[in-house]
């Protein structure tokens, strides 16, 4: 009777071992808590550095192809088969079938994901999807942000990025003002979490924003790449405006060319990884979507359950990196300082 109680009790411990294990291994925002801008770095709750990556969804608009994947189980499978430490839900806002024509069923999908990357442990980006903002009507932004921030402010989950690729146009004069009036908006109901701010160029001129910053606690500013179309040059730009002490954020990159579509640049991708790394940059890459150009992930008419077997070209190279780069995160070394001392 001894033994059989003996060894019930060792099975126990057994099976919590693997639990915990499992556990660990899963979590990311209870690890690591709210992130901080500190100087030009994310920081955790600790003030550690740190750096995640995941997928980005593509834009939700209306019948668009890509917000049928704007759900749980999708959500849940990159967490666990990609081991993504985040997700972006990109939300069209101008174009066709986007928030300004359809709010109720775009608002919906972000809400999905969002809901589904705090059940799953995971940070997520609610992003403004526009080229435009900036130009158009900032009450629609503000009137979403606003929402977004009372329903989610309090979850450390979250990171607002409010205008995914300003064009070419002036960052002190026309993308500034937009950003700070919906900063402050944010800020009326949610005082501490993320604000991401696009940049001129498509995301590229980080180094006008670096030179002018928004005089604002917890910003970042979003660096985009397309290996297939963009090098050195435009890492120069990244290390000049961390030289100058703002944060930034990859919360979209390809592997292919900029227009979304061409071959992967396998070179040139690693190139841009190495460098992100070092800065510890945390990135999204684009996208989750099954249409049919380089840069999705998922060949057209894959399930939008997850339980992905195939993966096209980028997709099979991105889910390396991110399940590479989310394992050298600094929750995984801050765990075995912590187990250490
Ligand atoms: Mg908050």
């Amino acid at each position: 009777m001894k033994h059989f109680k003996l060894l019930y009790f060792l099975k126990c411990i057994a099976l919590a071992s693997v639990l915990g294990a499992q556990v660990d291994l899963q979590a990311q925002v209870t690890d690591n808590g709210l992130l901080q801008v500190k100087g030009n770095k994310i920081v955790n709750k600790e003030g550690k550095p740190i750096r995640f990556a995941g997928p980005s969804l593509f834009w939700s608009n209306n019948y668009w192809g890509g917000e049928k994947f704007y759900n749980k189980n999708v959500v849940s499978w990159v967490k666990k088969d990609w081991h993504a430490g985040i997700i972006r839900a990109a939300m069209g806002a101008e174009d066709n079938g986007g928030y300004f024509e359809d709010p109720v069923s775009n608002k919906a999908r972000v809400e999905a994901v969002v809901e589904a990357a705090i059940a799953n442990d995971m940070y997520v980006i609610i992003d403004w999807h526009s080229h435009h903002a900036n130009e158009h009507d900032w009450e629609k932004a503000s009137t979403f942000f606003a929402e977004m921030a009372q329903k989610y402010g309090h979850h450390d989950n979250v990171l607002y990025e409010i205008y995914n690729e300003p064009l070419k146009i002036s960052w002190s004069s026309k993308i500034k003002p937009y950003a700070e009036s919906i900063i402050k908006t944010i800020r009326q109901y949610d005082s501490d979490n993320i604000i991401i701010v696009g940049t001129p160029t498509w995301s590229q001129d980080v180094d006008q924003a670096a030179d002018d910053p928004i005089d604002q606690p917890n910003i970042a500013y979003t660096l985009h790449f397309y290996a297939g179309s963009h090098g050195q040059s435009l890492r120069d730009k990244g290390t000049y405006a961390l030289s100058k002490g703002v944060a930034l954020f990859v919360t979209e990159w390809g592997a292919v060319n900029a227009n979304g579509d061409g071959e992967v640049n396998y070179e040139e991708t690693k190139a841009w990884i190495d460098w992100m790394k070092a800065n510890d940059i945390s990135h999204c890459n684009w996208s989750i979507n099954d249409k049919a150009e380089g840069a999705s992930a998922l060949y057209s008419g894959t399930s939008n359950k997850g339980g992905w077997s195939k993966l096209t070209a980028s997709g099979t190279f991105v889910r390396e990196i991110i399940k590479d780069y989310n394992s050298e995160t600094g929750s995984h070394e801050n765990k075995k300082e912590r187990s250490t001392e």
